[in-house]
Order: C-alpha cells, then sequence, then structure tokens
C-alpha cells in the first residue's frame, strides 16, 4: 500500500473515532419520564457517540465536548410516526419529519428497494432522516385499493402462494408484513399461520372480509385505522347505501360489542393506530367530512379498555393533502380531544411504538444507555400537548440540530 493511501486510511479511522467519542452535553434541562409524567429538576444529559451516556446534577463535560444551555427547556424521547408510505411522497418527507421532531417511522407500504436505499444513507450519514422499520410491500387481494401502483402491491393467488410470499419477504428482511383490505379471509388466516412460523409481526388494515373479532384471535401486533373497523362500509362503492350502512356499524361500535373488541384487543396486547388525522384531512363528499368525529368515540372506548394507542398520520401522496411531520403533532391533539391526557398521547409516540416493534432496549425513553433521538422543547408538553410543536433542537442519532439547521433542512425539502 502506497504511503499516501495508508495516512488517508489513518485519518478516516481517526474522523471516525473521533466522531463516535464525540460528546454532547445539555446543561440545566428538565427530563420528562414519559413512563410516568415524572419531571426532573434540572440536569446535565451527556451524548456519547448516539448514546446517552448519562443523567445528573453533576456531570463535568469532557474536554472538548459541545456543550448546550438548555435552561428552561423540556427533553422529550424522539417522536414516532407509526403510519407513512414514504415511497409515494418521496424524499422529502425526510427533512420534514425530523424538523417536526420525528425521529422514526413504520412504513406501512412501498418500495422495499427504494426504502433501503434512504435507510442506508441514513445510517451513513450522508442523508438526514428518522429511523426506518418498513413492511416493502402492501399484500392485497383482487380489486385491490393500491392497483394503480402495483409495484408496491403483491395480490397472492393463493394460499401456497401466501405462504411463499410470506417466506420471501421475510428473506428479504422485511420488519413486518403489511396486510391491506382486499386480501380474502383464506389468505389472511394462511399469512398469519405463515408469519407466525416466521415470525415476523403482521400490521393489518382489516380485509372486509374478516370480522374484527377474528382477526383479533389471530395473534396480529397492529391494527390500522378507525374506520376498518366499520367492515366493508368505507369500502362500498354505492354511495347512496353507505351512509344507511355506516350508521348501523356505528350503532355496533358505539356499543357491547366494541366493549368485547376492546377487551379482546387489550388482552393480546394488539396495538392500535387510529390514523385519525388522515380522516380529518378527507376532503370530498359530505359522508367523508363527517367520518372523523364520529369515529372519535371508537377511539376512547378503546383507549379506556386498555388498548395501547399509536400515533400515525398515513401521509403518502402530496395531494392527499396529509404533511410528513405536521399532521403527526395534529394526531397527538386529536387523541387528547378523544380523552387521552398529555401523558397518554405522548406514550402513544414513544413507549408504544418502542414497544410495538420491540425496541424498548434502545428507543422510546430518555435513560442512560438508550439512543439519542431526542427532541427539546421550550415548553412541557405534559401541560398542554400542543407543545410538541415548540421544538427547540432535535437530536437524530446523537446529532445536535439546532433551530437553524432544522430551518434550513426544511428550506431545501421545499417545507413549511
Ligand atoms: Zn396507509
Amino acid at each position: 500500500m502506497k504511503r499516501p493511501l495508508v495516512a488517508f486510511i489513518l485519518l478516516l479511522v481517526l474522523k471516525q473515532g473521533l466522531a463516535q467519542n464525540r460528546q454532547l452535553v445539555l446543561q440545566h434541562v428538565r427530563v420528562i419520564n414519559v413512563l410516568n409524567g415524572g419531571l426532573s429538576g434540572e440536569v446535565t444529559v451527556t451524548i456519547s457517540g448516539n448514546r446517552i451516556t448519562g443523567i445528573s446534577k453533576t456531570a463535568r463535560p469532557l474536554p472538548g465536548a459541545t456543550v448546550m444551555d438548555a435552561k428552561g427547556k423540556y427533553l422529550i424521547p424522539g417522536l414516532w410516526d407509526m403510519h407513512v408510505h414514504l415511497s409515494y411522497y418521496g424524499a422529502g418527507a425526510l427533512p420534514m419529519l425530523v424538523a417536526n421532531g420525528i425521529t422514526g417511522v413504520r412504513d406501512m407500504g412501498g418500495d422495499l428497494g427504494q426504502i433501503d436505499q434512504w435507510r442506508a444513507a441514513i445510517a451513513a450519514g450522508t442523508l438526514s432522516g428518522p429511523r426506518i422499520k418498513r413492511a416493502g410491500p402492501f399484500i392485497d387481494g383482487p380489486k385491490s385499493m393500491n392497483a394503480l401502483r402495483a409495484s408496491f402491491t403483491c395480490t397472492p393467488a393463493d394460499e401456497a402462494a401466501v405462504r411463499l410470499l410470506v417466506d420471501s419477504l421475510q428473506h428479504a428482511g422485511a420488519d413486518f408484513l403489511k396486510v391491506h383490505s382486499r386480501l380474502p379471509h383464506a389468505l389472511f388466516l394462511a399469512l398469519v399461520d405463515q408469519a407466525r412460523k416466521q415470525h415476523i409481526p403482521v400490521a393489518v388494515h382489516l380485509p372486509r372480509d374478516v370480522p374484527p373479532q377474528e382477526a383479533v384471535l389471530t395473534g396480529i401486533r397492529s391494527i390500522e385505522h378507525t374506520e376498518s373497523l366499520l367492515g366493508d362500509v368505507i369500502y362500498n362503492e354505492e354511495e347512496a347505501a353507505r351512509e344507511q350502512h355506516t350508521a348501523a356499524a356505528l350503532k355496533k361500535l358505539y356499543g357491547g360489542y366494541a366493549r368485547q373488541l376492546a377487551i379482546s384487543m387489550a388482552a393480546k396486547q394488539i396495538f392500535y393506530d387510529p390514523t385519525l388525522i388522515s380522516l380529518y384531512r378527507l376532503r370530498g363528499t359530505a359522508y367523508e367530512e363527517t367520518l372523523g368525529p364520529r369515529l372519535l368515540p371508537v377511539v376512547t372506548a378503546l383507549h379506556q379498555a386498555g388498548v395501547k394507542l399509536l400515533t400515525g398520520s398515513d401521509f403518502a401522496w402530496k395531494e392527499a393533502g396529509i404533511r410528513p411531520g405536521y399532521d403527526l403533532h395534529g394526531e397527538l391533539a386529536l387523541f387528547c380531544k378523544a380523552g387521552l391526557s398529555p401523558l397518554e398521547a405522548l406514550q402513544a409516540a414513544t413507549i408504544h411504538p418502542a414497544e410495538c416493534l420491540y425496541m424498548t432496549d434502545s428507543v422510546g425513553v430518555v435513560e442512560e444507555g438508550k439512543i439519542a433521538d431526542l427532541v427539546i422543547l421550550n415548553a412541557n408538553p405534559l401541560k398542554d400537548i400542543r407543545h410538541t410543536k415548540n421544538i427547540y433542537a432535535v437530536i437524530l442519532n446523537g446529532r445536535y440540530l439546532g433551530r437553524d439547521t432544522l430551518h434550513a433542512m426544511l428550506g431545501k425539502a421545499g417545507g413549511e
């Protein structure tokens, strides 16, 4: 090896080492414990590389550390959007998410190859974006709602095909599977059976001919969307008959049936991702525009029965009007409107996502040893959940992003 090359490699190794050991110190910050709503006094939080290495009243920064005075500020875990479609929106969503304090997302249907390129670039530090867990393609049935986006959708023809698909997605490294609304009943049962054998979690947009009570008993990980609890009502092509069907389905959901469903979901520890904000953003027929408020009591009932909620925005195409990052705060506000306390809403965006994704050893709380995906707020979100929008800085995988940096990122993304 030539000497200049050796020197160059040594420099790279040294730089890498320095990056890993770089210390970021937040002084005088108050830490929110999302497990119990506790609020610490002023402490010093030390971050080395991408990990939280200390939370104490006496810590002293190492020479060369970056020291930030966060007096009067509040530290929370980075937020998660548990229902996104990155491939539809494009890479422009990534800085919008980060600037809004979202440090992790669960991608619920998209182009696995493309998402993995973004994921690798984020891990390498060449692209700023949240941590990504992803399903890869939708698994759907005939007349798929996603037919226009065929490249993101698999429609297995029979039981053998569905089992093969589960195996191949597991082999491709999918973090979980995403079932959509047209998967036929028999194929749904084959899918969850094969997924159990392959130890891969299943997130479910309830198929129209699988009753919620039955789906709940199969061992799925999460149920997506509130309207999918209405059965096939929302997909009824007959506009005129829709209102009548909806009224009947809601009557059922406001009654004893819903209580039973909630009890089963809580007992089976199935997470529930209502994606309310997407319903509130629907613009079109009068039916669509009133659906959100009518479904709010369903979310209240499930929460009160002990079902763990997740925050998801369901952003996809730009034209649908759901804004990456910004609308996750709208989802948090709707959770409070449904009767959750600010702490409970915050849990749905932090610790519940960590539990749902089996990541409690690394994210979801502000604790020594955890990954430093954090948000520094100017005001206390336990008093008013709207304060999650009042962001002072974001710490992404140990990297401090102050207001100016976040603003510059949004400028590049063409965001707000
Ligand atoms: Zn979706």
